[in-house]
């Protein structure tokens, strides 16, 4: 059979688009190299807790369009992330708001915390690397207890070698709220990540285990129009070199008992401390009672050919580099290239729908 449509990856993009598709009356194969549908935000139901197995997520958006859109194939719950920073044992909270002042030098008004920054800040016209930064953003005491040993075992490199544009702000809020984002939507698809993309891959075939790249000359012949989500260097046989990443190693354990750390993320922000966040997977659910809990701790890791792909390294020489890959994915007339791999970008999932329904408008 021909296909109208093969979509390489069933990642978020790959699933909105091939939904899009599907609605429009087109025909789709899925084809995915992994075991699982999903991609990056595959969560796994352990005996009743839903496990994120690549790194927490959590939906969140200002934009209804999508909102919208998520909540047709899956329903949401109320979660609002406000995740802790352990520094030495110590716990504050986070965004660095006025609970956070509090709990660094015991003020009371957003006068008193504004004034206490204000005489910590170092200012600095031209930063050169990420400690001139964030110093002259936020000050001593925010920038050691909260952002310097965090940031350098993200990136492992000192923060004086950093460059400064990794951090472009440092948003301090003035008042006591302990919800991380900004946006005016936030939340969890009820029973995990997998089951809003099941939603959206129903009635669509889906060949697991079926890496494109590996047979891609039978595969090609199944469509008229390929949709790759795949990393995009690899579809060109690193022609033009690797485009590198940073990498993440994730150690999930079952624990038995039913409670561990109180909350769904807590950052370890201390350079001693090898890994950057714990997170327990029964706190992004509300009221999941299980006599035994699960966790995971994230450990940053530096990335080599062969390993798992996670954030773009946005520096100028990959910059170019991908710029090369750009110019001849012009030249293919029949594949389209999306999502994070394909486009060699951070998305946050919000942004990984809007681009997906973008591009359905656009080409189907
Ligand atoms: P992917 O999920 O990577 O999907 C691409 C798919 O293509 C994969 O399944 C892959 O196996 C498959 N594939 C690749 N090559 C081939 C091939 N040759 N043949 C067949 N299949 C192939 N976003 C938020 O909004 N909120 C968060 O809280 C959040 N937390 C995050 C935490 C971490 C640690 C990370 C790394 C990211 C986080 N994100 C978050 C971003 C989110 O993970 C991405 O926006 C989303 O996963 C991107 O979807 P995608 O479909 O573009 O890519």
């Amino acid at each position: 059979m021909k296909y109208d449509y093969l979509i390489v990856g069933a990642g978020l993009f790959g699933a909105v688009f091939a939904r899009e598709a599907a609605n429009a009356g087109k025909t789709c194969l899925v084809v995915e190299k992994r075991a699982h549908i999903g991609g990056n935000i595959y969560t796994e139901n352990v005996g009743g807790v839903t496990v994120h197995k690549f790194g927490a997520h959590i939906f969140h958006t200002s934009d209804k369009r999508v909102w919208d859109y998520v909540n047709k194939y899956a329903e949401f719950t109320s979660f609002i992330n406000s995740p802790l920073a352990n520094y030495k044992g110590r716990l504050y909270h986070l965004p660095f708001n006025m609970n956070t002042f509090y709990e660094l030098w015991g003020v009371t008004t957003p006068a008193e915390a504004k004034k206490k920054i204000d005489e910590q800040k170092i200012p600095c016209g031209n930063p050169q690397n990420v400690k001139e930064q964030a110093m002259s953003l936020v000050g001593e005491d925010i920038y050691k207890t909260l952002v310097e040993g965090y940031t350098e075992k993200q990136w492992g490199k000192s923060a004086d070698k950093l460059p400064a544009d990794i951090i472009k702000r440092l948003p301090l809020r003035f008042t006591f709220d302990n919800n991380y984002f900004n946006d005016k939507y936030q939340g969890i698809p009820e029973g995990g990540y997998t089951r809003l993309i099941e939603n959206l891959l129903k009635g669509v075939e889906v060949r697991l285990n079926t890496d494109f790249i590996a047979d891609r000359e039978n595969l090609g012949k199944l469509a008229d129009k390929i949709l790759y989500t795949g990393a995009i260097d690899e579809f060109f046989g690193f022609a033009e070199g690797n485009l590198e990443y940073r990498s993440l190693r994730f150690e999930t354990e079952r624990l038995d008992t039913p409670d561990f750390q109180g909350n769904a993320v807590v950052n370890y922000t201390e350079r001693e401390v090898p890994y950057t966040r714990i997170i327990e997977h029964k706190h992004f659910e509300r009221g999941n009672n299980s006599p035994f809990t699960v966790i995971t701790r994230e450990y940053p890791d530096d990335w080599k050919p062969g390993k798992e792909r996670f954030y773009p390294v946005n520096d100028g020489a990959n910059g170019a580099r991908y710029e090369k890959y750009r110019e001849r994915a012009k030249a293919q007339k029949n594949v389209i290239f999306g999502g994070r791999l394909g486009l060699y970008k951070y998305y946050d999932m919000d942004d990984v729908v809007a681009e997906a329904l973008a591009f359905a408008d656009k080409y189907i």
